[in-house]
């Protein structure tokens, strides 16, 4: 058996922005060639440091969902997952046992080479008759990166797939433009001769510059085709939606998978697996974890919240698939976004009735590697990362954290892990019992969350602005 990992960068703010590892997750696992497959996040939950425990077999590819190679692929998340690697990853990945896993790390999605036809896919969608001579002959395909000088590995991503693609003979020409630096977007009538020009902008998703500044840019008002008479004469301009929402997206990450291993697979890791029967054990007795109460059901299972108790199943929404419940309890009663799942703001008036199958996606929906953190603690082999550790792992703009004293993010986690069911235990905080001994709330917390490393940040750039002093 092989689990994969499609490793995103989430978001504290906005909920939205797990959606494209969510849909991805999602096709991949309807094709049945993975054991499971596992979402997890920079800025949620699951995070990089908790999701390899989440998998339940000893063989785990991970991918990174980016559109290029830079900071977050080859800084961020290698360390995080404590690959104990820092900068490029070779072509063939890296590969590391940790924790009993054999882990393959990829590259990201966007270098693999099938972009080309994720590119031309999109170039297809707005000219379905590109593949006939007489329109590819009449046709310039316009790569659209974004250009910037912090990042020389997405441009040259965008350079290489424009080089294959006119390789490939099938437009008059192949231009690389940018957003931000030259040659720009807008100076395509100057370079462009051909009647038919397809922009596709090589984007990692829907968003401010793939709707708004480029359209801008182009002059499309309201519309993904501009009629123009130019100096080479009258031309259309049609424009594509970003590489990095089609579902072609999916076969790179296959490919990607197949290409970091030929084995045959893994194990079950029997850690894990008793974690987990543990639990289906404990839940079909009736078990309280967090806010949830988990119950049989004519041989089922049902999760709810627990102060939903007794409330007849007609006033409450039920769901039926982990995916329905993941999207409810991602926001709270008031519609907020919940950044981190154990606050104590689970919704209310749902409930999801799942088979034991089913039950481990449920779970780690609403509590992402609860199960397995706390059953670690029950056996004592959960370690705690104290905060200097966690502050000396931060770079880029996080490394500020560096100089908080220890009153500070004492200061700021009273605030903020308040509103958490976890117990601190990397701030020396006693936990007795946990749930799995019958004390709902009893969940530990082993290493200050990236929310908490965000909010002390915050707080000491608050101290140094203008406005405090
Ligand atoms: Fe909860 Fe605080 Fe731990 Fe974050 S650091 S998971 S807010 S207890």
């Amino acid at each position: 058996m092989r689990s994969l990992v499609l490793v995103g960068h989430g978001s504290h703010l906005n909920g939205d922005s797990a959606g494209a590892v969510y849909y991805y997750a999602e096709l991949v696992r309807q094709q049945g060639i993975f054991a499971e497959v596992i979402e997890g996040y920079w800025k949620e939950e699951p995070s990089l440091r908790q999701v390899l425990k989440t998998s339940a077999s000893t063989e785990v590819t991970v991918i990174p969902m980016f559109i290029s190679e830079g900071y977050f692929t080859e800084t961020v998340i290698p360390r995080e997952l404590g690959l104990g690697h820092q900068g490029p990853v070779p072509e063939g990945g890296i590969a590391r046992v940790i924790g009993g896993r054999t882990v393959r790390y990829t590259l990201p999605y966007g270098v693999h080479p099938k972009m080309q036809d994720v590119i031309l896919a999109r170039a297809r969608e707005v000219l379905p008759d590109l593949d006939r001579p007489e329109v590819g002959r009449d046709t310039t395909l316009v790569v659209l990166g974004h250009g910037t000088t912090r990042n020389e590995n997405s441009n040259k991503v965008i350079e290489r797939n424009a080089a294959a693609l006119r390789e490939r003979g099938i437009f008059a020409e192949v231009h690389a433009l940018y957003l931000d630096e030259d040659p720009k977007v807008g100076t395509w009538p100057e370079r462009v001769g051909a009647k038919n020009v397809v922009i596709v902008p090589f984007f990692a998703s829907e968003g401010w510059h793939t709707q708004e500044t480029i359209p801008a840019e182009l002059g499309l008002t309201g519309t993904a085709t501009l009629f123009t008479d130019t100096p080479s004469g009258p031309q259309t301009v049609y424009y594509t939606k970003p590489v990095g929402t089609h579902p072609m997206i999916a076969e790179v990450i296959l490919q990607l998978a197949a290409e970091a291993s030929q084995a045959r697979g893994g194990d079950l890791d029997r850690t894990h697996a008793e974690s987990w029967r543990l639990l289906t054990r404990l839940a079909h007795g009736g078990l309280r974890v967090g806010e949830v109460l988990i119950s049989p059901y004519s041989g089922l299972l049902e999760l709810r919240h627990m102060l939903d108790e007794g409330r007849p199943t007609t006033d409450l929404l039920t769901y039926v698939t982990p995916e329905g419940l993941r999207d409810r309890v991602r926001q709270d009663d008031a519609g907020e976004y919940r950044p981190v799942r154990t606050f104590r703001t689970l919704p209310r008036g749902w409930r999801a009735v799942v088979d034991e199958a089913d039950l481990r996606r449920a779970l780690h929906y609403i509590y992402p590697a609860v199960v397995e953190e706390t059953r670690a603690y029950t056996c004592h082999s959960l370690r705690a990362t104290p905060w200097p550790t966690t502050a000396r792992r931060q770079t880029g703009i996080y490394a500020k954290v560096q100089k908080a004293s220890s009153a500070q993010v004492e200061a700021v986690a009273q605030k903020v892990c308040a509103a958490c069911l976890r117990t601190r235990l990397w701030a020396a905080e006693p936990l007795g019992q946990t749930f799995f001994d019958g004390v709902p709330g009893g969940i530990p917390c082993a290493e200050a969350c990236t929310y908490l490393v965000a909010a002390v940040r915050d707080e000491l750039s608050a101290e140094k602005s203008p406005e405090k002093q």
